[in-house]
C-alpha cells in the first residue's frame, strides 16, 4: 500500500512538474494548455491518458484533426510501412509513390464538379498557409487584391488568413454578415436571416460607392468552427455561389476543419451541392500529421513555376498517414456515421436548453457540435435589442443531420438570446475536464463549449460523453444559482 501510494506521488509530482516547467517556460501565448492542464502520455481513439494517470475522453480531437481518433491502427500501419521502406521523409515537392496515392485517394473523394479539373498545390504545413496560397492563388488569377471574408470567420494566424479572421492588418478584407440564427444580426434568424445577409453581399458587390472593389475571392467555411459551430444554411451557400460565379468571383472554401466526414459529408460544401472553385485543406487530410493542401480548378492554374514554394511540402509520413484516413472514412461509411449519430447527439443535447437556463443555444452539423451558454440572470430583451429587433421568428435552419436537416430547438422554440457567458463556458469545460472529458470552447465570445469527437466514436462513449457533459452543466448551474461562478461582466 505505502508503495503504491509513493508510486503514485511519484506519478502525480511529474506531471505536476511537467507542468509547472511548462509555465515557467512556454510562450505567454499558450492557449488550449491553459484551460486543459493534463500531460497526455498515451492515447488511443477516443481515450487520452495523462502523466497523472488520468484518462479522458478526448472531444477536442487535435482541434478537429483527428479523424480516426488517436494512434488509429491503420494510420499507424501506414506510417510504419514507410518508415520500414526506406522512403525518404522529406522530399520538398518532389513526386514520390507515397505522393502519388495521397493525390489519387484525395482526388476520388472530391466533389464532382472540381475532381475532374482540379490541380492540388502543396504548401507549408498547417491550415493558414493553405489560405494564404489560396490568397495568393486567386489574385495571381484574377489579377484582383481584395477579399470577401465573413463576420466570426478564422481562418488562421498568419497575417493574410488573420486578416480575413477579423484580426487587424493591412490586407484588404471586407467583411460580410454570415448567417446565423441565435444571433442573428438583422434580429430575424431563420432563412429570412440568411436571405437578408445574401442580399447584403450582392448590394456591397453590386453598388458602386459600396467601398469595397470587385475582389479577388470570397472565402467562406461552410460551418463556422471557432466562430461558434455556425453552419451555413445550404441555401445561403447556394447563393454565395450564384453571386461569386455571376461576377466571376472565385469562391474559397475553407474545409480545414469541415473535411473529411466531420459535418456527416465528406466535403461540407456537398450538402448544398455548391462546387467551389477553391478548396483550403489541412487538419484531419493528414491523418494526426502535418499536412496542407489547396485544391483549385485547373483554369485557375495561372501560377508561374516557383510561385509559391516552400521546404516542408513533402511530408512523406503524413501522406501515408492522411491517404489511410481518407481510404478509411470512405469504405467504411464513416461521413454516413457522422450524420447520424451525429444527429442523434444534437437531439439529446438540445434536451439541455430545456433543462438548464445557462444553456442557450445548441447548434451544429454531423460530428461538429456547440453548446452555447448564456448567462441566464442576463437581459434577454435588452440583447434582443442589440442586436437589432425585437422580433424573432426563427425558421429552419440545418441541425447536424444531413439535408433537409432536422431543425434545432431555436426552429421549434422562438427564444431570445441571452448574453453570452464565457465564465460559465469556461466553468463548464472545468467541470467536464473533472468527469474526464476534453471540450473545446469556441465562438465570438468564448462562450461556445465545442464537441469535435472522432467518427469512429462507440454509441457507448458518446453516451459517456453527454452524460458528463450535462453532469458538468448541472454542476455549473447549481454553482451559478448559489452565485459561485461568477457572472460575466457584460
Ligand atoms: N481554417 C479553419 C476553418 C480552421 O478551423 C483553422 C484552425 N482551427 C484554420 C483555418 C487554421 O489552421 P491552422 O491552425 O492549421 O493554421
Amino acid at each position: 500500500m505505502a508503495v503504491a501510494e509513493s508510486v503514485s506521488g511519484g506519478v502525480r509530482g511529474a506531471h505536476e512538474g511537467i507542468l509547472r516547467r511548462q509555465s515557467a517556460r512556454e510562450s505567454a501565448a499558450r492557449t488550449y494548455a491553459r484551460a486543459l492542464p493534463i500531460v497526455p502520455v498515451r492515447a488511443r481513439g477516443l481515450t487520452i491518458e495523462g502523466a497523472d494517470g488520468r484518462r479522458y475522453l478526448d472531444c477536442l480531437s487535435g482541434a478537429g484533426t483527428l479523424a480516426l481518433g488517436h494512434n488509429h491502427p491503420v494510420v499507424l500501419e501506414a506510417i510504419r510501412k514507410v518508415l520500414d521502406s526506406g522512403a525518404p521523409l522529406s522530399v520538398l515537392d518532389l513526386a514520390t509513390p507515397v505522393k502519388d496515392a495521397f493525390i489519387t485517394e484525395l482526388f476520388r473523394t472530391l466533389p464532382p464538379g472540381l475532381a475532374d479539373r482540379a490541380r492540388v498545390q502543396f504548401c507549408g504545413p498547417a491550415g493558414t498557409d493553405a489560405v494564404e496560397a489560396a490568397f495568393k492563388l486567386v489574385r495571381a488569377a484574377t489579377g484582383r487584391a481584395g477579399i470577401l471574408a465573413f463576420t466570426g470567420a478564422y481562418h488562421g494566424m498568419t497575417t493574410g488568413a488573420l486578416a480575413a479572421s477579423g484580426g487587424a492588418c493591412d490586407v484588404r478584407v471586407a467583411r460580410l454578415p454570415y448567417p446565423q440564427d441565435y444571433r442573428c444580426p438583422f434580429g430575424v434568424g431563420g432563412p429570412r436571416g440568411a436571405e437578408l445577409a445574401a442580399r447584403w453581399t450582392e448590394s456591397v458587390l453590386d453598388d458602386p460607392k459600396s467601398g469595397v472593389p470587385l475582389p479577388a475571392g470570397m472565402i467562406l467555411e461552410p460551418v463556422q468552427g471557432e466562430g461558434g459551430v455556425i453552419p451555413a444554411p445550404d441555401d445561403w451557400m447556394r447563393r454565395m455561389r450564384q453571386i461569386t460565379a455571376a461576377r466571376a468571383i472565385p469562391l474559397i472554401a475553407d474545409e480545414v476543419q469541415t473535411g473529411v466526414g466531420r459535418t456527416g459529408a465528406f466535403w461540407a460544401v456537398e450538402h448544398s451541392g455548391v462546387t467551389p472553385d477553391v478548396m483550403v485543406l489541412s487538419k484531419a487530410i493528414g491523418g494526426s500529421l502535418p499536412l496542407a493542401v489547396v485544391v483549385y480548378r485547373d483554369d485557375l492554374d495561372v501560377w508561374e513555376p516557383g510561385a509559391h514554394a516552400g521546404t516542408f511540402r513533402g511530408n512523406q509520413l503524413a501522406m501515408a498517414a492522411g491517404t489511410a484516413t481518407l481510404a478509411h472514412v470512405r469504405e467504411n461509411g464513416l461521413t454516413e456515421r457522422a450524420a447520424v449519430l451525429g444527429s442523434r447527439m444534437f437531439s439529446q443535447l438540445t434536451d439541455l436548453t430545456r433543462e438548464f437556463a445557462c444553456v442557450g443555444d445548441v447548434r451544429g452539423r454531423g460530428l461538429m457540435i456547440g453548446v452555447e451558454v448564456v448567462d441566464p440572470q442576463g437581459d434577454g430583451e435588452a440583447e434582443t435589442e442589440r442586436q437589432g429587433d425585437a422580433l424573432l421568428s426563427p425558421g429552419p435552419v440545418p441541425g447536424p443531420g444531413n439535408d433537409p436537416a432536422p431543425p434545432t430547438a431555436g426552429a421549434q422554440t422562438p427564444r431570445t438570446p441571452l448574453p453570452a457567458a464565457p465564465e460559465l463556458a469556461a466553468a463548464v469545460q472545468r467541470e467536464c475536464l473533472r468527469r474526464g472529458l476534453i471540450v473545446e470552447l469556441g465562438g465570438r465570445h468564448a462562450s461556445v463549449v465545442r464537441l469535435l469527437p472522432p467518427l469512429t466514436i462507440s454509441d457507448e462513449q458518446a453516451a459517456a460523453v453527454l452524460d458528463r457533459l450535462a453532469d458538468a452543466v448541472a454542476a455549473v448551474e447549481r454553482l451559478s444559482q448559489a452565485g459561485g461562478a461568477k457572472k460575466p461582466s457584460g
